[in-house]
């Protein structure tokens, strides 16, 4: 499954700088992951300061 991120996201932008494939973009609210192209690698879970990237 495809990494998710939850509402706790404070839009840094550094899980998007970091993801290989550049599967996250910045949204209207907050960032977001394109589930299609997320490879599950769990760079953005690990970058990310609040938790917010989460595998569903
Ligand atoms: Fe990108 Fe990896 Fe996060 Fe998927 S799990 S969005 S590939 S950094
Ligand atoms: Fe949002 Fe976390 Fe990504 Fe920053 S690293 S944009 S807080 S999901």
């Amino acid at each position: 499954m495809a990494y998710v991120i939850s509402d706790s996201c404070i839009s840094c932008g550094a899980c998007a700088a970091g993801c290989p494939v550049e599967a996250i973009s910045e949204g209207e609210t907050q960032y977001q992951i394109n589930p299609d192209v997320c490879i599950e690698c769990g760079a953005c879970a690990d970058v990310c300061p609040v938790g917010a990237p989460a595998q569903e």
